[in-house]
């Protein structure tokens, strides 16, 4: 059983990264994001509760994020573990998290404001299916159309260069606190979030000591 927390500010490849160890680790890959994202989608009253902060590139209340961490960690689905990404985002989080679970690795995944500006406002998303896209690294066949499912692409409500600004406050006086929190309990790994992908994926499997990644084959 594995038990990961992947941290790092927007744009340096989280969700990525953590989908990529979740194929080969069979881990369950709970991202606080994509269940609120589901929800603006979806219409519920959880979505309408949380719209406006994530619009805004704001951090939703306490009490609802960990409301729905624990609902969801409580569909005992991560037989073989989970990795979490982008919870815990505070220092009430951390501690709400840390006395329930025990936490194997934090994998912190670095890269510097001015690289996170060049690549989160050239992000695109496909509402239908969830492939992410980017317009500098990793630009779709067709200009504006999904590869896999023909959907048009969009911009995140929250990829506007007011709501990163936020986010990026938000990252660098709420979140790097936790990272220190989690440094006392020698979890947390270091990882260069700007080369490309598989050379991030193979870094944080060295570190946590797994084996390759198929890509160094
Ligand atoms: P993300 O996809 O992780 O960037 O999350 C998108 C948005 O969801 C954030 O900008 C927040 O509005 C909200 N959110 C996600 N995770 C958290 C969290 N742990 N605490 C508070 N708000 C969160």
């Amino acid at each position: 059983m594995r038990k990961y927390v992947i941290m790092g500010v927007q744009g340096s490849g989280k969700g990525t990264q953590a989908k990529m160890l979740r194929e080969d680790l069979d881990l369950a890959h709970i991202s606080v994001g994509d269940i609120f994202r589901w929800h603006v989608r979806q219409h519920t009253k959880i979505g309408a509760q949380v719209k406006r902060a994530m619009a805004a590139g704001e951090l939703v209340g306490d009490d609802l994020v960990e409301e729905v961490v624990r609902r969801r960690l409580g569909i005992h689905d991560w037989n073989y573990g989970f990795i979490i990404d982008g919870f815990p985002r505070n220092g009430r989080q951390a501690e709400f998290f840390m006395e329930s679970y025990d936490i194997d690795a934090v994998i912190h995944l670095e890269l510097p404001d001015d690289e996170v500006r060049r690549r989160v406002l050239s992000r695109r998303l496909c509402p239908n299916c969830g492939m992410d896209y980017n317009l500098i690294a990793d630009r779709p066949e067709v200009e504006g159309r999904c590869d896999i499912c023909g959907h048009g692409l969009i911009t995140r409500a929250d990829d506007t260069p007011e709501a990163l600004e936020a986010r990026l406050t938000d990252y660098h006086e709420k979140t790097r606190p936790v990272l220190e929190l989690f440094r006392r309990k020698e979890v947390v790994h270091d990882v260069d979030g700007r080369p490309p992908v598989d050379e991030v994926q193979s870094a944080i499997r060295k570190t946590l000591g797994l084996s390759g990644y198929r890509a160094d084959d």
